[in-house]
C-alpha cells in the first residue's frame, strides 16, 4: 500500500472512531475584551463570546475541567463534552466573562499567574505593546544589552507614530502578518528576545525600556491583571474555578528544575491561601514544558495540566498534557463551524 493510501485509511479510521466515540474539547480563551490593538489575537469581543456560549449551550455537554478528568478516570463517555479555560488572569475575565458565563450557566477554569496579581504592572507582552504599538513619540535610537549581547535599532521616521498610522496598523497579527512598520519589527524582535529570559532580567530590561520611552509602569485599566481580592470574586457564587499558571509566567523549559518547582508550587500555595481550598488544575505558560516539568506538576499535587497542543481529549489522554483548542474572535456561525470540525480531530 502506498504511503498516501495509508494516510487516507488512517484519516477514515479516525473519522469513524470519532463519530462513534467523539472526544471532549477544552477551549482556550485569554481575554474577553474589545481592544484596538491585539497583536497576539488574545481578545474575543464580549458580543462574540456571548454567541459562543449560546452555541455551546445548544451543541455540547458543558462541564468543569476537574469534572472532565474525573470522568476520564471513571471511564465515562466523553461524548461531546466541552470545558472552558482562560489563561493568565486578566481583569476582563471578572468584568466581562463572568457575567456571561453566569447568564448561560456555563462552568470555566481561569488559570492565574500569581506574581502579577495585585501588582500595578501589565503582563510583559502588554507592556511592550503599549510602548511600541501605541501612538507615542519615541527616541530615534534604541540600544539594549541582552545577556551580554549589544543591540542597536534605528526607528527613523517611525520614532513618531501618529493616530492615523495606529488606526491603519491596529489589526496587525504578529503570528500571521508581515510587520507594517519599523515599530512593529522592533516590537516583534524585542518580544522574541525577552520571551525566554528569566523574570528578573526581563523586568530590568522592561524598566530600561520604560525609561527610554519616558513612560510610566502603571497598568492600563483595560489590561491589568486581577488583584487578589478579584481572584476571590471570580469564584464567588459562580461556576468559575481558579487554576494555577505559575508565578511569573516563565518559559518553564528554560529554567533549572529548582526554579520550575518554585514557580509551580508557589503559584498553587498562593492561590490556596487566597481561595481557602485546594487548587487542582494547572496550565503551562506558552504551552512549554519538559518531562521533568510534568513530574513537578504531579508532585505539587495537581490532578491535571493543560497544554496548548491542539486536539480533542480522549479517555486515554495524558491528564498532565491535556490538549486544547484556541478560540479566536469569531462570530457565532464561525465558532459553531469550528466546533463541529474540532470534534473530528
Ligand atoms: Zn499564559
Amino acid at each position: 500500500m502506498k504511503l498516501r493510501d495509508l494516510g487516507r485509511v488512517r484519516q477514515v479510521f479516525r473519522r469513524v472512531r470519532n463519530s462513534i466515540a467523539p472526544g471532549a474539547l477544552i477551549l482556550m480563551y485569554h481575554r474577553i475584551a474589545d481592544e484596538d490593538s491585539d497583536p497576539w489575537g488574545l481578545c474575543v469581543k464580549p458580543q462574540h463570546f456571548a454567541k459562543h456560549l449560546e452555541v455551546l449551550r445548544k451543541m455540547v455537554r458543558p462541564l468543569q475541567l476537574h469534572q472532565l478528568t474525573q470522568e476520564m478516570d471513571a471511564g465515562t463517555r466523553l461524548h461531546r463534552s466541552v470545558a472552558l479555560t482562560f489563561d493568565d488572569g486578566y481583569i476582563d475575565n471578572l468584568q466581562n466573562a463572568k457575567p456571561l458565563l453566569e447568564r448561560f450557566d456555563l462552568p470555566a477554569t481561569v488559570f492565574v499567574s500569581t506574581g502579577y496579581t495585585g501588582q500595578d504592572r501589565e503582563f510583559w507582552w502588554d507592556e511592550l505593546e503599549r510602548l511600541f504599538l501605541q501612538p507615542r513619540q519615541l527616541p530615534e535610537t534604541l540600544q539594549l544589552k541582552i545577556e551580554g549581547q549589544h543591540y542597536q535599532w534605528e526607528l527613523g521616521t517611525d520614532a513618531h507614530y501618529s493616530q492615523e498610522a495606529f488606526a491603519r496598523d491596529r489589526l496587525w497579527q504578529a503570528e500571521h502578518q508581515k510587520t507594517p512598520s519599523v515599530r512593529h519589527s522592533l516590537y516583534y524582535s524585542i518580544w522574541r528576545l525577552l520571551q525566554p529570559l528569566r523574570e528578573e532580567v526581563r523586568r530590568q530590561l522592561l524598566d530600561e525600556l520604560l525609561t527610554w520611552a519616558d513612560a510610566k509602569p502603571q497598568a492600563r485599566a483595560t489590561h491589568r491583571p486581577l488583584t487578589q481580592a478579584e481572584v476571590l470574586d471570580l469564584e464567588r457564587e459562580s461556576p468559575i474555578e481558579v487554576g494555577a499558571h505559575t508565578v511569573m509566567h516563565p518559559f518553564l523549559s528554560a529554567l533549572p528544575i529548582s526554579s520550575q518547582k518554585q514557580e509551580i508550587q508557589q503559584s498553587k500555595t498562593h492561590l490556596e491561601e487566597i481561595l481557602g481550598h485546594p487548587v487542582r488544575s494547572f496550565a503551562y505558560p506558552y504551552g512549554d514544558y519538559t518531562k521533568d516539568t510534568i513530574a513537578v506538576v504531579r508532585e505539587a499535587g495537581f490532578t491535571c495540566a493543560c497544554s496548548t497542543n491542539k486536539g480533542s481529549v480522549k479517555r486515554q489522554s495524558d491528564r498532565f498534557q491535556l490538549p486544547r483548542v484556541g478560540v479566536k474572535d469569531w462570530d457565532g456561525d464561525e465558532f459553531a463551524r469550528r466546533l463541529a470540525r474540532w470534534f473530528d480531530v
